[in-house]
């Protein structure tokens, strides 16, 4: 199988969006703005043993790859549109890429982003990069800079759980649930675009929400008080790990894809989504962590284990 048989066979779907005039096919990609849009493009990459373990699911490998590329639209308001796929691969094996390629199709169909090129190359080892284009009504797009003292800060969906079905599968010990929160992450699309308006600052969950938080605060140079309580945990974690250990997976754990985000007012209506608010932003730049009320000391250290591969 040559490189434009592969593309043909496994990547060349039919276009279902009228803003595509050149997909698949020729030197670029030709496609239509929407008037008064901006756009916004996102890009991510995953190497095989870094960023996902060897051997994993390759339908799991395709969907995270655009899941994680839509959860970063998802944070900035945007609505995706488009993306190019750049692949390497030590060999163009057929089984592993009629998988993958059904995986990245399906995350790809859930929010209508058409494939509309990309690069094919062999490599040591499997490298997938997903590039996605989103657009936002100008002026409007979520930043992390917005936040300001005052705020509540906000969650969606559960924390750690994700980090913990990680853990679980490299242990040998793979809990069904909360493995598929690692393999399959819902980009919170829908919730992100209806956050326009409401929202004063956004980010997306990738390496665990003490880390990502912090980011958040040092771009709009403002601090927190977070309650650790508050901290969205699921019924699965719950009953698979004490409350220390779901605690550290929620803070630190990583690849939740959940928005964490700062509001002053109301917020848009979550439907089946849970939201949930964690802290107040203040005016002091740090974080501190409370329980019962009461200020605790964290030690980012302490939970440095839980951390997966990889950045
Ligand atoms: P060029 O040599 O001009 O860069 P290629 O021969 O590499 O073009 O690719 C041919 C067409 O196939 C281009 O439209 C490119 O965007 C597309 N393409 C290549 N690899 C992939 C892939 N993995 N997924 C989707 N489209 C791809
Ligand atoms: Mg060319």
């Amino acid at each position: 199988m040559d490189e434009f048989e592969l593309i043909r066979r496994y990547f060349d779907r039919a276009n279902t969006r009228a803003d595509v005039v050149v997909g698949i096919g020729d030197d670029g990609a030709v496609v239509v703005p929407t008037p008064a849009m901006q756009q916004v493009s996102v890009i991510d990459t995953m190497v095989e043993g870094v960023h996902f373990p060897q051997h994993f699911n390759p339908a799991d490998v395709g969907y995270r790859a655009v899941a994680v590329n839509l959860s970063d639209i998802a944070a900035m308001g945007a609505t995706p549109r488009w993306m190019t796929l750049a692949l390497s691969m030590p060999v163009a094996d057929a089984e592993w890429l009629a998988l993958f390629a059904e995986g990245l199709h399906t995350a790809a169909a859930e929010f209508d982003v058409a494939l509309i090129g990309g690069d094919t190359t062999r490599a040591p080892v499997t490298v997938v990069t997903v590039q996605v284009s989103g657009e936002v009504r100008h002026g409007t797009a979520l930043l992390r800079s917005g936040a300001k003292a005052g705020d509540t800060i906000y969650v969606t969906g559960t924390l750690g759980d994700s980090a913990a079905g990680l853990q679980g599968l490299e242990a040998g010990r793979p809990v069904k649930e909360l493995l598929s929160r690692y393999a399959r992450p819902s980009a919170r699309v829908n919730y992100g675009r209806s956050l326009i308006g409401h929202a004063s600052a956004a980010i997306d969950i990738s390496d665990g929400l003490y880390g990502d938080l912090s980011k958040l605060l040092a771009a709009s140079g403002v601090g927190a008080e977070l309650d650790l309580d508050a901290l969205p945990i699921s019924r699965s974690l719950a009953e698979h790990f004490d409350a220390a250990d779901c605690r550290s997976f929620a803070l630190t754990g990583g690849d939740d894809y959940e928005l964490c985000f700062t509001a002053p007012g109301r917020l848009p209506d979550p439907g089946i989504l849970t939201v949930t608010a964690i802290g107040k932003v203040t005016e002091a730049r740090d974080i501190v962590c409370t329980e019962n009320g009461r200020p605790v000391p964290f030690s980012d250290s302490g939970y440095a284990h839980f951390k997966s591969a990889g950045a």
